[in-house]
Protein backbone atom coordinates (compact mmCIF):
# COMPACT_ATOMS: atom_id res chain seq x y z
CA UNK A 1 0.00 0.00 0.00
CA UNK A 2 1.40 3.12 -0.87
CA UNK A 3 1.75 5.95 1.86
CA UNK A 4 -0.99 9.09 1.65
CA UNK A 5 0.06 12.27 2.33
CA UNK A 6 -2.56 12.72 5.25
CA UNK A 7 -1.15 15.51 7.37
CA UNK A 8 -3.49 16.51 10.12
CA UNK A 9 -5.38 19.50 10.11
CA UNK A 10 -4.21 22.07 12.77
CA UNK A 11 -6.24 24.53 15.18
CA UNK A 12 -5.26 27.16 16.93
CA UNK A 13 -7.49 28.51 20.05
CA UNK A 14 -6.98 31.41 21.14
CA UNK A 15 -8.59 32.41 24.50
CA UNK A 16 -9.04 35.88 26.44
CA UNK A 17 -10.97 36.34 29.16
CA UNK A 18 -12.41 34.46 32.19
CA UNK A 19 -11.21 30.77 33.39
CA UNK A 20 -14.90 29.63 32.32
CA UNK A 21 -13.62 30.29 28.31
CA UNK A 22 -10.61 28.42 29.29
CA UNK A 23 -12.36 25.64 30.46
CA UNK A 24 -14.70 25.57 26.90
CA UNK A 25 -11.51 26.45 25.04
CA UNK A 26 -10.22 23.25 26.03
CA UNK A 27 -13.20 20.99 25.60
CA UNK A 28 -13.58 22.73 21.95
CA UNK A 29 -9.87 21.20 21.71
CA UNK A 30 -11.33 17.69 22.58
CA UNK A 31 -14.27 18.35 20.57
CA UNK A 32 -11.86 18.93 17.54
CA UNK A 33 -9.08 16.75 18.35
CA UNK A 34 -12.18 13.71 17.72
CA UNK A 35 -11.97 15.72 14.53
CA UNK A 36 -9.11 15.37 13.64
CA UNK A 37 -7.60 18.46 14.86
CA UNK A 38 -4.33 18.84 16.53
CA UNK A 39 -3.71 21.74 18.46
CA UNK A 40 -0.67 24.70 17.38
CA UNK A 41 0.53 27.58 18.55
CA UNK A 42 1.48 28.97 14.95
CA UNK A 43 -0.59 30.85 13.18
CA UNK A 44 1.14 30.31 10.23
CA UNK A 45 0.59 26.69 10.13
CA UNK A 46 -3.15 26.76 11.11
CA UNK A 47 -6.01 25.61 9.40
CA UNK A 48 -8.76 26.72 11.62
CA UNK A 49 -8.62 29.55 13.98
CA UNK A 50 -10.42 30.17 16.70
CA UNK A 51 -10.46 33.41 18.74
CA UNK A 52 -12.35 32.70 22.52
CA UNK A 53 -13.69 36.32 22.97
CA UNK A 54 -14.27 38.25 26.07
CA UNK A 55 -16.91 40.79 26.07
CA UNK A 56 -16.79 41.84 29.50
CA UNK A 57 -15.37 45.22 29.37
CA UNK A 58 -14.70 47.56 25.95
CA UNK A 59 -10.83 47.01 26.09
CA UNK A 60 -11.33 43.33 25.78
CA UNK A 61 -14.02 43.40 23.14
CA UNK A 62 -12.10 45.44 20.59
CA UNK A 63 -8.90 43.44 21.34
CA UNK A 64 -10.24 40.71 19.09
CA UNK A 65 -10.68 43.08 16.19
CA UNK A 66 -7.14 44.50 16.22
CA UNK A 67 -6.67 40.36 16.48
CA UNK A 68 -8.52 39.80 13.57
CA UNK A 69 -6.38 42.27 11.53
CA UNK A 70 -3.54 39.93 12.15
CA UNK A 71 -5.18 37.14 11.09
CA UNK A 72 -6.35 38.64 7.70
CA UNK A 73 -2.84 38.75 6.85
CA UNK A 74 -1.86 35.10 7.44
CA UNK A 75 -4.73 34.15 5.99
CA UNK A 76 -4.25 36.30 2.70
CA UNK A 77 -0.67 34.14 2.86
CA UNK A 78 -2.38 30.87 3.70
CA UNK A 79 -4.36 31.49 0.23
CA UNK A 80 -1.78 32.71 -1.60
CA UNK A 81 -0.19 29.27 -0.78
CA UNK A 82 -2.75 27.33 -1.69
CA UNK A 83 -3.99 26.81 1.78
CA UNK A 84 -7.73 27.68 3.13
CA UNK A 85 -7.55 29.16 7.02
CA UNK A 86 -11.05 29.11 8.65
CA UNK A 87 -11.56 31.84 10.98
CA UNK A 88 -14.21 31.67 14.00
CA UNK A 89 -15.07 33.57 16.54
CA UNK A 90 -16.24 31.73 19.80
CA UNK A 91 -17.01 33.62 23.07
CA UNK A 92 -19.31 36.00 24.72
CA UNK A 93 -17.98 38.97 21.72
CA UNK A 94 -19.71 35.97 18.95
CA UNK A 95 -22.78 35.94 21.57
CA UNK A 96 -22.86 39.58 21.78
CA UNK A 97 -22.30 40.65 18.71
CA UNK A 98 -23.73 37.64 16.26
CA UNK A 99 -23.62 38.67 12.13
CA UNK A 100 -22.01 41.85 13.23
CA UNK A 101 -18.50 40.62 13.37
CA UNK A 102 -18.91 38.78 9.75
CA UNK A 103 -19.88 42.30 8.83
CA UNK A 104 -17.38 44.38 10.55
CA UNK A 105 -14.65 41.94 10.13
CA UNK A 106 -15.03 39.85 6.28
CA UNK A 107 -12.24 37.57 7.24
CA UNK A 108 -14.54 35.86 9.64
CA UNK A 109 -15.81 32.43 8.41
CA UNK A 110 -17.48 31.34 11.43
CA UNK A 111 -19.01 32.82 14.88
CA UNK A 112 -20.28 30.61 17.63
CA UNK A 113 -21.63 31.77 20.54
CA UNK A 114 -20.73 30.02 24.38
CA UNK A 115 -23.56 28.05 24.24
CA UNK A 116 -23.40 26.55 21.07
CA UNK A 117 -19.98 24.76 20.70
CA UNK A 118 -21.58 21.56 20.26
CA UNK A 119 -22.15 22.83 17.20
CA UNK A 120 -18.91 23.18 15.78
CA UNK A 121 -18.18 20.44 13.76
CA UNK A 122 -21.57 21.17 11.37
CA UNK A 123 -20.52 24.44 11.52
CA UNK A 124 -17.25 23.41 9.92
CA UNK A 125 -18.76 21.60 7.66
CA UNK A 126 -20.72 24.51 6.62
CA UNK A 127 -17.87 26.48 6.45
CA UNK A 128 -16.17 23.98 3.84
CA UNK A 129 -18.48 24.30 1.92
CA UNK A 130 -18.04 28.18 1.25
CA UNK A 131 -20.52 29.37 3.52
CA UNK A 132 -20.77 31.43 6.56
CA UNK A 133 -21.39 29.97 10.04
CA UNK A 134 -23.54 32.21 12.43
CA UNK A 135 -24.48 30.29 15.83
CA UNK A 136 -25.88 32.24 18.80
CA UNK A 137 -28.67 29.92 20.32
CA UNK A 138 -29.20 29.39 23.78
CA UNK A 139 -29.20 25.37 24.22
CA UNK A 140 -27.33 24.95 27.55
CA UNK A 141 -28.35 21.68 28.92
CA UNK A 142 -27.43 20.12 25.38
CA UNK A 143 -23.87 22.13 25.27
CA UNK A 144 -22.63 20.31 27.88
CA UNK A 145 -24.24 16.69 26.83
CA UNK A 146 -23.03 16.51 23.60
CA UNK A 147 -19.61 18.18 24.39
CA UNK A 148 -19.11 15.06 26.97
CA UNK A 149 -20.18 12.82 23.66
CA UNK A 150 -17.65 14.47 21.69
CA UNK A 151 -14.25 14.73 23.05
CA UNK A 152 -13.09 12.56 26.00
CA UNK A 153 -11.92 14.88 28.98
CA UNK A 154 -8.27 14.30 29.58
CA UNK A 155 -6.32 16.42 32.08
CA UNK A 156 -2.74 17.93 30.59
CA UNK A 157 -1.97 19.25 34.00
CA UNK A 158 -1.78 18.57 37.43
CA UNK A 159 -4.63 21.16 38.35
CA UNK A 160 -8.00 21.51 36.45
CA UNK A 161 -10.76 23.09 36.02
CA UNK A 162 -14.51 22.10 36.06
CA UNK A 163 -17.41 23.75 35.02
CA UNK A 164 -20.46 23.57 37.37
CA UNK A 165 -22.59 26.21 36.35
CA UNK A 166 -23.24 28.32 33.71
CA UNK A 167 -25.03 31.88 33.05
CA UNK A 168 -26.41 34.40 35.69
CA UNK A 169 -29.68 36.08 36.42
CA UNK A 170 -28.32 38.66 38.99
CA UNK A 171 -28.06 41.52 36.85
CA UNK A 172 -25.94 43.84 37.78
CA UNK A 173 -26.51 46.96 36.01
CA UNK A 174 -23.23 47.07 34.93
CA UNK A 175 -22.71 43.39 33.24
CA UNK A 176 -23.13 41.55 30.64
CA UNK A 177 -22.74 38.32 31.56
CA UNK A 178 -26.48 37.49 31.84
CA UNK A 179 -26.68 38.64 28.18
CA UNK A 180 -23.97 36.55 26.87
CA UNK A 181 -24.35 33.64 29.15
CA UNK A 182 -27.96 33.11 29.80
CA UNK A 183 -29.63 32.01 32.44
CA UNK A 184 -27.92 30.03 35.34
CA UNK A 185 -28.12 26.52 34.26
CA UNK A 186 -26.85 23.81 36.69
CA UNK A 187 -25.00 20.73 35.91
CA UNK A 188 -26.39 17.58 37.13
CA UNK A 189 -24.33 15.94 39.83
CA UNK A 190 -23.34 12.57 38.12
CA UNK A 191 -22.09 14.57 34.78
CA UNK A 192 -19.77 16.66 37.64
CA UNK A 193 -19.01 13.54 38.96
CA UNK A 194 -18.16 11.40 35.88
CA UNK A 195 -15.86 14.51 34.89
CA UNK A 196 -14.20 14.84 37.72
CA UNK A 197 -13.79 10.73 38.02
CA UNK A 198 -11.91 11.14 34.53
CA UNK A 199 -9.66 13.85 35.75
CA UNK A 200 -8.75 12.53 38.58
CA UNK A 201 -7.74 9.21 36.95
CA UNK A 202 -5.51 10.92 34.61
CA UNK A 203 -3.62 12.46 37.32
CA UNK A 204 -5.08 15.84 38.41
CA UNK A 205 -4.66 17.10 42.32
CA UNK A 206 -6.57 19.70 42.12
CA UNK A 207 -9.82 20.81 41.14
CA UNK A 208 -11.54 24.52 40.62
CA UNK A 209 -14.77 24.01 39.74
CA UNK A 210 -15.81 27.14 37.56
CA UNK A 211 -19.30 29.08 37.29
CA UNK A 212 -20.43 32.81 36.76
CA UNK A 213 -22.35 32.38 39.85
CA UNK A 214 -20.70 29.38 41.11
CA UNK A 215 -22.08 28.91 44.09
CA UNK A 216 -26.15 29.50 43.45
CA UNK A 217 -25.08 25.92 41.62
CA UNK A 218 -27.88 23.13 42.99
CA UNK A 219 -28.81 19.63 42.23
CA UNK A 220 -30.65 17.12 42.92
CA UNK A 221 -28.10 14.57 44.92
CA UNK A 222 -26.90 11.24 45.31
CA UNK A 223 -29.58 10.61 48.37
CA UNK A 224 -32.31 12.46 46.41
CA UNK A 225 -32.03 15.83 48.56
CA UNK A 226 -31.59 19.07 46.75
CA UNK A 227 -28.03 19.60 47.08
CA UNK A 228 -25.96 23.31 46.89
CA UNK A 229 -22.13 23.85 46.58
CA UNK A 230 -21.60 22.71 49.74
CA UNK A 231 -22.68 19.58 49.81
CA UNK A 232 -21.35 18.80 45.92
CA UNK A 233 -18.01 19.84 47.34
CA UNK A 234 -18.14 16.96 50.32
CA UNK A 235 -19.49 14.32 47.42
CA UNK A 236 -16.25 15.24 45.07
CA UNK A 237 -13.76 15.09 47.82
CA UNK A 238 -14.41 11.62 48.39
CA UNK A 239 -12.64 10.90 45.12
CA UNK A 240 -9.86 8.97 45.47
CA UNK A 241 -7.04 11.48 44.33
CA UNK A 242 -8.42 14.84 44.15
CA UNK A 243 -6.80 16.50 47.41
CA UNK A 244 -7.25 20.06 46.78
CA UNK A 245 -10.67 22.00 45.87
CA UNK A 246 -11.10 25.27 44.84
CA UNK A 247 -14.11 26.81 43.20
CA UNK A 248 -15.01 30.50 42.00
CA UNK A 249 -16.57 33.12 41.64
CA UNK A 250 -19.18 33.16 44.04
CA UNK A 251 -21.37 35.92 44.74
CA UNK A 252 -22.27 36.88 48.27
CA UNK A 253 -25.80 36.34 48.50
CA UNK A 254 -25.21 32.55 47.64
CA UNK A 255 -22.71 31.80 50.35
CA UNK A 256 -25.51 29.79 52.40
CA UNK A 257 -24.48 27.79 55.73
CA UNK A 258 -23.72 24.36 54.08
CA UNK A 259 -20.93 26.06 51.89
CA UNK A 260 -19.28 28.00 55.07
CA UNK A 261 -19.51 24.58 56.90
CA UNK A 262 -17.72 22.67 54.00
CA UNK A 263 -14.70 25.59 54.77
CA UNK A 264 -14.55 24.60 58.30
CA UNK A 265 -14.81 20.93 57.97
CA UNK A 266 -13.27 19.72 54.47
CA UNK A 267 -9.68 19.66 54.42
CA UNK A 268 -9.56 19.01 50.65
CA UNK A 269 -11.57 22.78 50.39
CA UNK A 270 -8.39 25.35 49.97
CA UNK A 271 -8.53 28.23 52.08
CA UNK A 272 -9.20 30.90 49.54
CA UNK A 273 -12.51 32.32 48.54
CA UNK A 274 -12.83 34.75 45.83
CA UNK A 275 -15.87 36.59 46.56
CA UNK A 276 -16.31 39.63 44.53
CA UNK A 277 -18.08 42.79 46.16
CA UNK A 278 -17.22 45.60 43.90
CA UNK A 279 -17.93 48.72 45.94
CA UNK A 280 -17.96 49.40 49.62
CA UNK A 281 -20.51 52.10 49.13
CA UNK A 282 -24.01 51.65 49.69
CA UNK A 283 -25.56 53.58 47.66
CA UNK A 284 -23.46 52.61 44.81
CA UNK A 285 -24.09 48.74 45.37
CA UNK A 286 -28.08 49.55 45.24
CA UNK A 287 -27.43 51.65 41.94
CA UNK A 288 -25.27 48.03 40.87
CA UNK A 289 -28.10 45.80 41.83
CA UNK A 290 -25.65 43.76 43.90
CA UNK A 291 -28.57 43.25 46.32
CA UNK A 292 -26.92 43.60 49.70
CA UNK A 293 -25.16 46.21 51.73
CA UNK A 294 -21.57 46.77 52.65
CA UNK A 295 -22.04 45.81 56.16
CA UNK A 296 -23.29 42.71 55.33
CA UNK A 297 -20.52 41.39 53.30
CA UNK A 298 -18.07 42.46 55.97
CA UNK A 299 -20.46 40.39 58.45
CA UNK A 300 -20.54 36.98 56.01
CA UNK A 301 -16.62 37.26 56.07
CA UNK A 302 -16.81 37.81 59.52
CA UNK A 303 -18.88 34.61 59.48
CA UNK A 304 -16.12 32.82 56.82
CA UNK A 305 -13.30 33.84 58.82
CA UNK A 306 -14.69 32.27 62.35
CA UNK A 307 -15.04 29.01 60.34
CA UNK A 308 -12.09 28.80 58.58
CA UNK A 309 -9.61 31.60 60.41
CA UNK A 310 -6.92 31.30 58.10
CA UNK A 311 -8.94 32.01 54.64
CA UNK A 312 -7.84 34.19 52.25
CA UNK A 313 -9.79 36.38 50.40
CA UNK A 314 -9.71 37.78 47.44
CA UNK A 315 -12.89 40.50 45.35
CA UNK A 316 -13.74 42.54 42.50
CA UNK A 317 -13.54 45.96 42.32
CA UNK A 318 -15.13 48.81 40.06
CA UNK A 319 -13.52 52.13 39.86
CA UNK A 320 -15.97 55.23 38.54
CA UNK A 321 -19.49 53.46 38.60
CA UNK A 322 -21.80 56.18 37.29
CA UNK A 323 -22.29 58.64 40.08
CA UNK A 324 -19.34 57.51 42.21
CA UNK A 325 -18.16 60.00 44.49
CA UNK A 326 -15.06 60.74 46.20
CA UNK A 327 -16.95 59.69 49.78
CA UNK A 328 -18.22 56.45 47.69
CA UNK A 329 -14.68 55.65 46.74
CA UNK A 330 -13.38 56.42 49.95
CA UNK A 331 -16.67 53.86 51.39
CA UNK A 332 -14.78 51.09 48.92
CA UNK A 333 -11.22 51.84 50.02
CA UNK A 334 -11.95 51.41 53.73
CA UNK A 335 -14.21 48.64 53.24
CA UNK A 336 -10.96 46.97 51.67
CA UNK A 337 -8.54 48.50 54.77
CA UNK A 338 -11.43 46.59 57.09
CA UNK A 339 -11.37 43.03 55.08
CA UNK A 340 -7.69 42.55 53.90
CA UNK A 341 -7.05 41.31 51.20
CA UNK A 342 -4.76 38.49 50.03
CA UNK A 343 -5.19 39.26 46.05
CA UNK A 344 -8.24 41.28 44.21
CA UNK A 345 -9.00 42.49 40.71
CA UNK A 346 -10.03 46.10 39.92
CA UNK A 347 -11.59 47.66 37.30
CA UNK A 348 -12.22 50.98 35.86
CA UNK A 349 -16.11 50.85 34.98
CA UNK A 350 -16.47 50.54 31.43
CA UNK A 351 -20.22 50.93 29.77
CA UNK A 352 -21.39 48.24 28.52
CA UNK A 353 -24.15 48.15 25.20
CA UNK A 354 -27.22 47.05 26.10
CA UNK A 355 -26.68 47.33 30.15
CA UNK A 356 -28.91 49.48 32.58
CA UNK A 357 -25.51 51.68 33.59
CA UNK A 358 -24.54 52.72 30.16
CA UNK A 359 -27.50 54.56 29.92
CA UNK A 360 -26.55 56.74 33.00
CA UNK A 361 -26.16 60.32 32.16
CA UNK A 362 -23.62 60.91 35.57
CA UNK A 363 -20.67 58.84 33.87
CA UNK A 364 -17.39 59.32 35.61
CA UNK A 365 -14.40 61.49 33.98
CA UNK A 366 -11.93 58.92 32.70
CA UNK A 367 -9.16 60.79 34.47
CA UNK A 368 -10.80 60.15 37.78
CA UNK A 369 -11.39 56.53 37.14
CA UNK A 370 -7.34 56.20 36.46
CA UNK A 371 -6.68 57.83 39.63
CA UNK A 372 -9.08 55.61 41.54
CA UNK A 373 -7.81 52.95 40.36
CA UNK A 374 -4.21 53.81 40.99
CA UNK A 375 -5.36 54.36 44.64
CA UNK A 376 -7.20 51.44 45.08
CA UNK A 377 -4.31 49.08 43.60
CA UNK A 378 -1.57 50.58 45.62
CA UNK A 379 -3.85 49.73 48.36
CA UNK A 380 -4.38 46.33 47.74
CA UNK A 381 -0.47 45.36 46.56
CA UNK A 382 -0.29 46.69 49.90
CA UNK A 383 -2.17 44.22 51.28
CA UNK A 384 -0.98 41.11 49.15
CA UNK A 385 2.20 41.97 49.66
CA UNK A 386 1.59 41.91 53.67
CA UNK A 387 -0.21 38.46 53.54
CA UNK A 388 2.70 36.87 51.36
CA UNK A 389 5.23 37.99 53.70
CA UNK A 390 3.13 36.52 56.42
CA UNK A 391 3.88 33.39 54.87
CA UNK A 392 7.43 33.50 55.76
CA UNK A 393 9.33 31.03 58.04
CA UNK A 394 5.81 29.05 57.67
CA UNK A 395 6.10 25.08 56.47
CA UNK A 396 3.15 24.80 54.32
CA UNK A 397 1.74 21.90 51.67
CA UNK A 398 2.96 22.60 47.91
CA UNK A 399 1.53 20.80 44.95
CA UNK A 400 4.14 20.57 42.33
CA UNK A 401 2.44 21.45 38.66
CA UNK A 402 5.19 22.08 36.21
CA UNK A 403 9.45 22.71 35.71
CA UNK A 404 10.09 26.00 37.56
CA UNK A 405 11.29 29.27 36.33
CA UNK A 406 15.12 28.00 36.19
CA UNK A 407 16.81 24.64 35.51
CA UNK A 408 16.33 22.48 38.75
CA UNK A 409 13.12 24.01 40.24
CA UNK A 410 9.48 23.87 39.89
CA UNK A 411 6.74 25.64 40.48
CA UNK A 412 3.86 25.10 42.59
CA UNK A 413 1.17 26.76 44.43
CA UNK A 414 -0.08 26.82 48.24
CA UNK A 415 -3.36 26.18 49.50
CA UNK A 416 -3.83 30.01 49.60
CA UNK A 417 -3.42 29.98 45.33
CA UNK A 418 0.37 31.85 45.55
CA UNK A 419 2.67 30.68 43.17
CA UNK A 420 6.02 29.04 45.14
CA UNK A 421 9.40 28.07 43.70
CA UNK A 422 11.53 25.46 45.17
CA UNK A 423 14.52 23.41 44.20
CA UNK A 424 13.03 19.86 43.44
CA UNK A 425 13.38 16.96 41.08
CA UNK A 426 10.85 17.21 38.28
CA UNK A 427 9.79 13.54 39.57
CA UNK A 428 7.83 15.54 42.08
CA UNK A 429 5.56 16.96 39.62
CA UNK A 430 2.29 15.94 40.35
CA UNK A 431 3.12 15.52 44.09
CA UNK A 432 1.76 17.39 47.37
CA UNK A 433 5.19 18.24 49.72
CA UNK A 434 5.84 20.19 52.75
CA UNK A 435 7.80 23.14 51.92
CA UNK A 436 9.52 25.96 54.23
CA UNK A 437 8.96 29.61 52.87
CA UNK A 438 11.99 31.83 52.83
CA UNK A 439 11.49 34.92 50.59
CA UNK A 440 8.75 36.44 48.64
CA UNK A 441 9.98 37.49 44.94
CA UNK A 442 8.20 39.50 42.59
CA UNK A 443 5.29 37.04 41.72
CA UNK A 444 6.12 34.14 43.92
CA UNK A 445 7.20 32.64 47.44
CA UNK A 446 10.63 31.40 47.29
CA UNK A 447 10.79 27.73 49.46
CA UNK A 448 12.76 24.62 50.42
CA UNK A 449 11.64 21.05 50.44
CA UNK A 450 11.29 20.06 54.10
CA UNK A 451 11.20 16.61 53.61
CA UNK A 452 9.79 13.56 51.24
CA UNK A 453 7.86 12.13 54.15
CA UNK A 454 4.49 13.87 53.20
CA UNK A 455 1.83 11.15 52.75
CA UNK A 456 0.66 12.46 49.28
CA UNK A 457 3.66 12.15 47.50
CA UNK A 458 3.10 9.55 45.26
CA UNK A 459 2.13 10.38 41.53
CA UNK A 460 -1.03 9.06 40.58
CA UNK A 461 0.19 8.25 36.88
CA UNK A 462 3.71 8.07 35.93
CA UNK A 463 5.11 11.20 34.81
CA UNK A 464 2.91 11.37 32.17
CA UNK A 465 1.98 14.88 32.51
N1 LIG B 1 -20.14 36.84 38.81
C1 LIG B 1 -19.09 37.54 39.38
C2 LIG B 1 -19.62 38.49 40.43
O1 LIG B 1 -20.74 38.51 40.73
O2 LIG B 1 -18.86 39.28 40.93
C3 LIG B 1 -18.21 38.27 38.39
C4 LIG B 1 -18.22 37.93 36.97
S1 LIG B 1 -17.51 39.13 35.88
C5 LIG B 1 -17.12 38.02 34.60
C6 LIG B 1 -15.91 39.50 36.52
C7 LIG B 1 -15.73 40.90 36.97
O3 LIG B 1 -15.68 41.81 35.91
C8 LIG B 1 -16.83 41.46 37.86
O4 LIG B 1 -16.74 40.99 39.16
C9 LIG B 1 -16.62 42.94 37.76
O5 LIG B 1 -15.75 43.40 38.75
C10 LIG B 1 -15.98 43.10 36.39
N2 LIG B 1 -16.90 43.76 35.46
C11 LIG B 1 -18.05 43.27 34.98
N3 LIG B 1 -18.66 44.18 34.17
C12 LIG B 1 -17.84 45.27 34.16
C13 LIG B 1 -17.91 46.55 33.54
N4 LIG B 1 -18.94 46.88 32.78
N5 LIG B 1 -16.90 47.42 33.76
C14 LIG B 1 -15.85 47.08 34.53
N6 LIG B 1 -15.74 45.89 35.16
C15 LIG B 1 -16.71 44.99 34.97
FE1 LIG C 1 -22.30 39.84 36.20
FE2 LIG C 1 -21.60 38.51 38.42
FE3 LIG C 1 -23.48 40.41 38.52
FE4 LIG C 1 -24.00 38.11 37.29
S1 LIG C 1 -23.57 38.41 39.49
S2 LIG C 1 -24.52 40.11 36.56
S3 LIG C 1 -22.00 37.64 36.40
S4 LIG C 1 -21.27 40.66 38.04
Amino acid sequence: MTETRTAAKKVLIKTYGCQMNAYDSDRMADMLAAEGYQPTEELGEADLVLLNTCHIREKAAEKVYSELGRIRLAKDEAAAAGRVMTVGVAGCVAQAEGAEIARRAPVVDLVVGPQSYQNLPALLRKTAAGERAIETEFAIGEKFERLEKAGRRSAKAVSAFLTVQEGCDKFCTFCVVPYTRGAEVSRPVSRILAEAEALAASGVREMTLLGQNVNAWHGEGADGREWGLGELLFRLAEIPGLDRLRYTTSHPRDMDDALIAAHRDLPELMPYLHLPVQSGSDRILKAMNRRHKAADYLALVERIRAARPDIALSGDFIVGFPGETDADFEATMRLIEAVGYAAAFSFKYSPRPGTPAAEHDDQVPEKVKTERLAALQALVAQQQDAFNRSKIGATMDVLFEKAGRHPGQLAGKSPWLQAVQVDAPEAMIGTIQRVVIEKPGANSLYGRLVSSSSSATQPLVEAAH
